[in-house]
């Protein structure tokens, strides 16, 4: 029996939208596409034995069905044993284009959230060492924790807040979003020249110094002042 919806008729039943929670609504953020930055903060780049000057920035995707909400739990994934959190403020898309300017980026963000960028270092330095690509590294199941969204109406544009990460209650990363390399509006507006932004995009911004990595009963915090927290637990 087919399965039909929007007028379209599929012979699977059409996977439900990915979404994350908007803060102190009962609606939700349609999750299209994740994007992430690579190399976003001085210390971090260091920290992964790279140059922190302004190199373009690079981008690599997860599947946005890699999205787990606060309270969650993220699966220790298999074929690692150097599994990484990463806490990175992240934007949500809510207009489109391409080849924006930095003003017209800016216009397009719906919102903020934070996120963890969970991250197999073993594996990823195996492929960066190969040439290969990271996507194995980077985009699996549950890798994608995320806050709920605030509204930039109701929490601006962050620039100069606080970023950390408690691991089992211990601070492990602590930084300022102003000290990204590239900043949001540089950040979309780079994307922007590679794929036109789309509304339901999420962007992770990047991660500062301080990753590390967790074992099975964890608890993972990652928060930005201002615009909220997400906390998982690693199973
Ligand atoms: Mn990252």
């Amino acid at each position: 029996m087919p399965f039909s919806a929007n007028d379209s008729v599929y012979v699977l039943p059409p996977p439900a939208l990915p979404s994350v929670a908007v803060v102190g609504t009962r609606q939700y953020f349609p999750v299209r596409r994740i994007y992430c930055v690579g190399r976003n903060y001085a210390e971090h780049a260091r920290e992964m034995g790279g140059d922190p000057s302004r190199e373009a920035p690079f981008f690599f995707i997860k599947p946005a069905d890699a999205i787990v909400a606060d309270g969650g739990v993220v699966p220790y994934p298999a074929h690692t044993s150097d599994f990484h959190y990463e806490a990175e403020l992240v934007v949500a898309i809510g207009g489109d284009g391409a080849h924006l300017t930095t003003e017209q980026a800016k216009a397009a963000v719906f919102g903020y959230a934070v996120g963890l960028d969970m991250t197999r270092r073993d594996l990823q330095a195996q492929f960066k060492k190969g040439g290969k690509p990271w996507d194995m590294a980077k985009g699996f199941d549950h890798s994608a924790p995320c806050s709920a969204i605030v509204p930039v109406n109701q929490c601006g544009h962050p620039i100069d807040a606080r970023i950390t990460l408690q691991h089992n209650g211990e601070i492990k990363q602590d930084a300022r979003i102003s000290d990204l390399i590239w900043s949001v509006p540089e950040l979309l507006a780079n994307l922007s020249n590679f794929i036109r932004l789309q509304a339901g995009d999420l962007v992770f911004t990047g991660t500062p110094a301080g990753v590390g990595p967790v074992e099975r009963g964890d608890q993972l915090i990652a928060a930005v002042e201002g615009i909220g927290q997400v906390c998982v637990r690693i199973e």
